[in-house]
């Protein structure tokens, strides 16, 4: 059995955690870390009550988790992770807002081999998308993306376009010209600029995480869609990331890393 804590769990992802893990067989589920615990009394009919800590030093220190997994706040998600390494926890971050850079000097300070995993999407059909667009970029390489979230989401814009600009910017073989910024009105009608790569970020009440990355070519368009529309979607790529980490050492980033082997 691995023993897994959850950290964020009365968070809208940390509640979809800790039913994929309580509902796992190899799992154990060993406590649920939220701050808002420190806050309010347990209700007598959750079943997870005496589970939950305030704090996740003194839950750590209580129940020897075998892996810590941090679905919390862009803000909260540097202390837990350097917590893990220092005491040698492989921890699976789906937290986003931190740079690689940032994480690679998180995970340098493990002192006993412990992984950090981080993936900035964990469903699988988003991680087939940043594929698909890498694919796709090598011969149709004007391309924009349009990400939608729920109006709570703490960052923008969000992990998985930032990651998916990335991976096409590596996979295109040239930067075409496209109108820019000079053309603004409005600052911001053409988005953000990462990796040369304009991003667009909608937040509304009612989405969950959605994303286009839309291709232009001469008479024609391309367009590659997920939709998140529910928080189950990125379930499995957390189980499977809790399942794998302990035979991963150092910083591995995106679900693709697991996936095939
Ligand atoms: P949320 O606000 O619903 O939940 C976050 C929870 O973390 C809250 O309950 C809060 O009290 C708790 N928290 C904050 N700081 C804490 C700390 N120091 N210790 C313990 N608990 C703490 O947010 P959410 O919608 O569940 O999203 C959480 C994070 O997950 C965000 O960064 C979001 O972008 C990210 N996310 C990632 C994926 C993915 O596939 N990687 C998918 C969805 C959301």
């Amino acid at each position: 059995m691995i023993k897994v804590l959850v950290c964020g769990a009365a968070g809208k992802m940390g509640q979809a955690v800790v039913a994929a893990v309580a509902g796992a067989d190899s799992l154990e589920l060993v406590a649920l870390v939220d701050t808002r615990f420190a806050l309010t009394t347990p209700a007598p009919v959750d079943i997870f009550a005496h589970l939950r800590f305030g704090d996740l030093s003194t839950a750590a220190l209580e129940t020897s988790p075998d892996v810590i997994v941090d679905f919390t706040h862009p803000d909260s998600v540097e202390a837990n992770i350097r917590f893990a390494m220092t005491n040698g926890i492989d921890c699976v971050v789906g937290t986003t807002g931190l740079t690689e850079g940032q994480l690679a000097a998180l995970a340098s300070k493990s002192t006993s081999g412990a992984c950090l995993f981080m993936a900035p999407n964990f469903a699988i059909g988003a991680v087939l998308m940043m594929r698909l667009a890498a694919e796709v970029a090598r011969f149709l390489p004007h391309v924009e993306i349009i990400e939608l979230h729920h109006d709570r989401k703490a960052d923008a814009p969000s992990g998985t376009a930032l990651r998916t600009a990335s991976l096409i910017h590596d996979a295109r073989g040239t930067t075409p010209d496209s109108p820019g910024k000079d053309t603004e009105l409005v600052e911001g009608a053409r988005g953000a600029y990462v990796s040369e790569i304009p991003i667009h970020s909608v937040r509304l009440p009612g989405l969950v995480a959605h994303q286009e990355v839309i291709f232009g070519g001469q008479g024609q368009t391309l367009t590659i869609r997920h939709d998140s529309i529910d928080r189950t979607s990125f379930m499995p790529g957390v189980l499977l990331a809790i399942h794998k980490v302990g035979r991963l050492s150092g910083l591995v980033i995106g679900l693709e890393r697991l996936m095939g082997d």
